[in-house]
């Protein structure tokens, strides 16, 4: 047990309801394990990991929230930018913001179906076989092909394949319609929960939100900004902050945990419990 973790909250982590590689429990059990304060479930686009979290937090003594990290877009007139948006405090029976989802995941059923057939047509599998590496019930992403393209031999790991066949213009990146941001922050709001901005400057080729991207999101009730986040260098956090200081956002660290599937720990950034009230507070 590390006394750094005491009074903190790991806020953003994934399980095997999305593209972590544990399931939901492991996640919280490592978490209470670490002497984390308390640890929150955000997969993307689901809410089918809550159950298993909630149910281990009990468990295992460690206060467990429950969220989703809901991948969205802001418009442009060339070519819309992608963002991530972690959406805490709402409840799973919210029909707005499930039909919001359900529609996401389909649309990542439909791609990853294209890019499961493009995966076999080169290496003689069946598309079936591809589709094997997404575990059940869990949205399926680019992580999943690149587990299948380790298991074919293709690559060594996940990192190699994000930095080959799955990059941006690469040979397996298709896209997936997502809803426009404003969208998912007025559906969450309305449904009683708060959105925050995970990681904003990871894009890539420097393709960020800008700053009045996120004012426009801030008018619309976003609550919060991510950071501390492994993919952040000290420069990207010191412009976060500012746009936390300038727009009012909460700030937030985390870790982003993946399991095995990317090297962030979990707890190696975290939000201190006070900061998270604040935005639990900030509630539609
Ligand atoms: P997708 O949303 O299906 O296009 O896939 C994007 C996901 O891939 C993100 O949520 C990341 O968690 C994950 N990802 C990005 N880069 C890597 C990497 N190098 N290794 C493992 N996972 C990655
Ligand atoms: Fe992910
Ligand atoms: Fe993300
Ligand atoms: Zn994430």
């Amino acid at each position: 047990m590390s006394h750094r973790l005491r009074g903190q909250i790991d806020p953003h982590t994934h399980s095997t309801a999305s593209d972590g590689t544990e399931p939901p429990g492991v996640v919280v059990r490592r978490a209470a394990e670490l002497g984390l304060e308390a640890v929150a479930l955000t997969d993307h686009d689901t809410t089918a990991g809550w159950q298993e979290a909630l149910a281990a937090g009990e468990r295992h003594g460690i206060r467990t929230h429950v969220g989703i990290e809901v991948s969205a877009e802001v418009p442009r007139p060339d070519r819309a930018v992608p963002v991530h948006l972690l959406a805490h405090g709402v409840a799973a029976d919210s029909p707005e913001v499930t039909a919001l989802l359900r529609a996401t995941v389909e649309g990542r059923r439909v791609r990853m179906d294209r890019m499961a057939a493009l995966v076999a047509e080169d290496t003689g599998w069946t598309p079936e076989q591809v589709w094997e590496h997404v575990p059940p019930g869990a949205t399926p992403g680019r992580p999943h092909i690149a587990d299948a393209l380790v298991a074919a031999g293709v690559v060594p790991d996940r990192d190699a394949a994000f930095a080959g066949p799955l990059r941006r213009g690469g040979r397996y990146h298709l896209h997936h319609p997502v809803p426009e941001a404003a969208d998912v922050v007025r559906a969450v709001r309305r449904s009683g929960g708060v959105v925050a901005l995970a990681h904003p400057l990871t894009g890539v080729r420097g393709r960020n939100v800008t700053r009045e991207e996120v004012e426009e999101l801030a008018d619309l009730g976003l609550a919060g900004i991510e950071l501390r986040h492994r993919e952040h260098d000290a420069a990207e956090r010191d412009r976060s902050a500012r746009w936390a200081a300038e727009l009012d956002l909460v700030p937030l660290g985390s870790s982003d945990y993946h399991g095995s599937g990317k090297p962030n720990l979990l707890g190696e950034n975290t939000t201190p419990l006070e900061l998270w009230e604040e935005l639990l507070r900030r509630r539609g």
